[in-house]
């Protein structure tokens, strides 16, 4: 994974090997304590780390903040940090950038993307909302920027149906790209919206017959879920929220026992929250890790050590794309204060 050798490459070796690795490939010294130096780094340069629930345990216990989508946009939108470094997909990041033009934003590698967001290019979404020349566009955070230019409102899996209920009821909606979410905010308002056809890879890996043989073995355990998975899993589920209101319903909840049916990295902080509680991993259709999402797993700590250390690899935007993006993310944010939404993380 390591290529380039420690022996003072030059800023221009970095930027070169950033763009054909997509991360800064130095091997870190050995015996370096890595917590101990990302805390320094970040000290030094006035730099703050944001990390997804659904980032390795290491990366979580380092992080300055953890949070889920609508919790890290909020923080990002309020730090006074001159260098902001994201442990999540590259979507994050670029929403970071865009609520922070003059700060860096920093990935620890730029190949972290994500499938629904890749799901919904932007050519091809184009084309569709053009057929809808009277439709307002709702996008769901999994999306580029790109797309968030084109839409009037973002919203996340915390906030997706209240945002959605308050939205002016002459207005014709699209819903883009989780069409799982989209069904599921549907059900919730009762409105109507057309759907774009994109899914989670990970949400939607869950083995509906396993689920349910699992619920015959453990009667007295909650299956919980999040509303990127498919209808099936949301119909059985006996909760259904945002990674943030899955913990807090696991932390609160008087029962035992919960099937849990999200991304497998928001588990370390149900366990910190709620030691006394079993957790288990709704099965997946095949006998695999796949409720891991493979992009969120790519960040490590050697990573963010060097990201930090060499400022690389730097997420950028035009300013037009900034502009037009920051309107429908500003829209989510002023919605979420009204309606009282703020993520806790
Ligand atoms: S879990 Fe799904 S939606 Fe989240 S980053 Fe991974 S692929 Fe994208």
């Amino acid at each position: 994974m390591f290529h380039l050798s420690t022996a003072l490459p030059s800023r221009e070796d970095i930027l070169k090997a950033v763009e054909q690795y997509g991360y800064v490939p130095i091997e870190p010294p050995v015996g370096i304590d890595l917590f101990a130096e990302i805390e320094r780094l970040k000290r030094e340069k006035n730099a703050v780390l944001l990390a997804h629930y659904y980032q390795d345990a290491d990366i979580q216990d380092i992080a300055d903040f953890i949070g889920d989508s609508l919790g890290l946009s909020q923080k990002a939108a309020e730090t006074d940090a001159d260098i902001i470094v994201f442990a999540g997909v590259h979507f994050m990041a670029e929403t970071a950038k865009i609520l922070n033009p003059t700060k860096k934003v920093l990935i620890p590698d730029l190949n972290a993307g994500c499938s629904l967001s890749d799901s919904c290019p932007p050519e091809a979404f184009a084309a569709f909302k053009a057929k809808y020349p009277d439709h307002k566009v709702v996008s769901y955070i999994n999306t580029s920027a790109a797309i968030k230019a084109m839409s009037d409102v973002i919203v996340t899996s915390s906030n997706a149906v209240p945002i959605v209920q308050a939205l002016p009821k002459e207005w014709k909606l699209i819903f883009a790209p989780d069409k799982n979410l989209g069904m599921y905010v549907m059900r919730k308002t009762g409105r109507e919206m057309i759907l774009w056809d994109g899914v989670c890879m990970v949400h939607t890996i869950f083995s509906y017959q396993k689920v349910r043989a699992m619920r015959a073995q453990y009667p007295d355990a909650e299956l919980i879920a999040h509303p990127e998975c498919e209808p099936a899993i949301l119909e059985e589920a006996d909760f259904i929220g945002s990674t943030t209101a899955l913990l807090n319903y696991v932390t609160r909840s008087p029962k035992r026992r919960f099937i849990v049916a999200t991304e497998s990295g928001i588990l370390h902080q149900m366990r910190k929250a709620a030691p006394d509680k079993e957790l288990i991993q709704a099965p997946a259709e095949y006998s695999c890790n796949c409720n891991t999402c493979p992009h969120m797993k790519l960040n490590t700590l050697e990573k963010i050590y060097n990201a930090l250390l060499y400022e690389a690899p730097e997420v950028t935007l035009s300013p037009e794309l900034i502009r037009a993006a920051r309107l429908p993310i500003e829209r989510m944010l002023e919605m979420s204060r009204e309606l009282g939404l703020v993520s806790k993380g």
